[in-house]
């Protein structure tokens, strides 16, 4: 967020047990994700039974704190389902091939029976395993980003050695939206340029999830204002994820859209890894910005 911007309004609705609409579901085939979009009347705990899930292991599979605070509209990642098994190691069997047979990784498998050395098996050797717990990487690529979006973002010309640094912003309120950021910077904080950062990643609320925005200031090539510091701004990409990441995490959509969006910007800027930053990490007065629950390397290392 920009620096002394008042926190919003908090306002996080209840969801009230009505008649739930009814979502069928078939079943899910092992390592693959689904998303649930909450209904009206729907709390966590009905949509993790739905799911066979446990409603702790929902909230936190999609960074929930506090599992009584969920949103009509809000998006759910639902967990590929697992199962604990043991299994006996035969002859002629190796770490990986197991790995492969059960749908799951022989990291994992390693790690959860205390091997150090994945060579080192034995048959008859009885192994805790995990089935179904591979997740298939999505690659963020360019291709990642929309095509409309990509063709926006790619359209300005830049000038060679124009930025030097990437920084990221969360909105500190998950219920923004792009014109009513709009309007503040513009009318509040009276920025004639209005919107203070070239991009924003919608978090599901009131922006699509994961939707990157391309900003004014990003297709005329200017200065941001989202820096305390006039040569900072000058020079530093601004990138905002709708959200309040000292409560939740970003969403999957928008930690890949961000993935993705620094990957096509470092390729097209030059900015190296380094210099891709916080807010807090690079803002000369002391910012909680993009609050503690965001882990920058985390995201763009996955
Ligand atoms: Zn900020």
């Amino acid at each position: 967020m920009l620096m002394f911007l008042a926190r919003g309004n908090r306002r996080t609705g209840r969801v009230v047990v009505m008649a739930a609409a009814a979502i069928l579901w078939f079943g899910q085939a092992l390592g693959q994700a689904a998303t649930h979009t909450i209904q009206r009347g729907e709390t966590l705990g009905v949509i993790a039974k739905k799911y066979g899930l446990s409603t702790t292991a929902l909230a936190a599979h999609n960074g929930i704190a506090n599992p009584h605070r969920v949103k009509v509209g809000q998006k759910l990642t639902i967990p590929a389902k697992t199962s604990t098994i043991t299994y006996t190691v035969r002859k002629g069997d190796t770490l990986s091939s197991i790995a492969k047979k059960h749908n799951t990784t022989t990291a994992a498998i390693a790690k959860a029976n205390g091997i150090s050395n994945p060579n080192a098996i034995k048959p008859g050797q009885k192994l805790k395993i995990t089935v179904g717990s591979a997740t298939k990487k999505t690659k963020p690529k360019p291709s990642a980003i929309a095509g409309s979006t990509l063709r926006e973002i790619n359209r300005p010309r830049i000038r060679r050695k124009r930025w030097k640094h990437i920084v990221i912003h969360h909105s500190a309120d998950s219920n923004n939206s792009i014109r009513g950021m709009e309007h503040y910077h513009r009318r509040v904080r009276r920025m004639e340029n209005g919107l203070a950062y070239h991009f924003v990643i919608g978090n599901g609320v009131k922006t699509t999830d994961g939707k990157i925005y391309v900003g004014d200031r990003w297709k005329r090539q200017i200065r941001g204002g989202h820096l305390a510091s006039s040569a900072l701004n000058e020079v530093a990409i601004g990138i905002c994820l709708v959200g309040n990441f000292e409560k939740t995490l970003p969403t999957a959509k928008q930690r890949t859209s961000l993935k993705a969006l620094v990957s096509l910007l470092r390729n097209r800027t030059g900015v190296p890894y380094s210099q891709v930053r916080t807010h807090r990490h690079i803002n000369p007065k002391p910012t909680i910005c993009p609050g503690r629950r965001f882990n920058l390397r985390g995201i763009l290392s996955t």
